[in-house]
């Protein structure tokens, strides 16, 4: 994959479970985009959230990926990706870089992570391979200590707002019947209202 000025692609990856999207990823992916001169920043939807699912609820893939498209609308330099659905089965993201080093040739990729999420790096599916094929990026967030992956992972750090916002807690607040207006972007919010998500679920 090369830009049409002929270099390679600076393709950034905000993997997520999105249940819901917010402002929070928004923030990571755009300001990242900037920050490092990506071309485009894919926001890609997990189909099977493996360290999640034996430990909370986790809506079905079409409403996740409803929401997603809702939040990526109209914003510049973000897209949606699907690869991880298509794929099927538990989202590994050493699989998804193998896949796109096939299908995305010549891209450079970058792996943007939350604090939190930097720091269980090494518990991930072939850590290895994710440290080779990407270049790790770590942005701040609120409630996460160190902006750092495990010792031994080379990456770059973002400076974000340390937005406080969570899924979690937005899934809480709509079981509640508490409002999330300007937590999430207005689309979002129409989805999870005529889906009907969140009512009544343990979060
Ligand atoms: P949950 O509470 O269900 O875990 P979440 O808000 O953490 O949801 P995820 O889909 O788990 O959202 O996160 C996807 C990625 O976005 C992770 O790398 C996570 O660290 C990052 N992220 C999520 N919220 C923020 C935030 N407010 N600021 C910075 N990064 C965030
Ligand atoms: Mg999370």
């Amino acid at each position: 994959m090369t830009t049409t000025a002929g270099y390679p692609t600076r393709l950034g990856l905000l993997g997520g479970t999105f249940d819901p999207p917010h402002i929070g990823h928004l923030v990571a992916a755009a300001w990242s985009r900037q920050a490092l001169g990506l071309d485009v920043v894919w926001l890609v939807v997990a189909h099977r959230p493996w360290q999640k699912v034996d430990r909370q609820p986790v809506s079905p893939v079409a409403d996740r990926l409803a929401m997603v498209r809702a939040a990526a609308e109209g914003v510049e330099g973000l897209a949606v990706s699907t690869i991880e659905i298509e794929r099927g089965g538990d989202s590994y993201t050493a699989d998804t870089i193998a896949e796109l080093a096939v299908t995305e040739p010549g891209a450079e990729l970058f792996v943007i992570v939350g604090a939190d999420t930097a720091a269980g790096l090494d518990t991930w599916v072939r850590p290895d391979e994710v440290q080779r094929g990407a270049t790790i990026v770590v942005v701040d967030r609120a409630g996460a200590a160190s902006p750092a992956p495990p010792v031994g992972w080379p990456f770059e750090r973002v400076e974000i707002p340390r937005l406080d916002v969570s899924s979690t807690a937005l899934r809480t607040r709509v079981r509640d019947g508490l409002p999330i207006d300007g937590l999430v972007p207005a689309g979002v919010s129409s989805v999870i209202r005529a889906r009907g998500l969140y009512r009544g679920v343990s979060v």
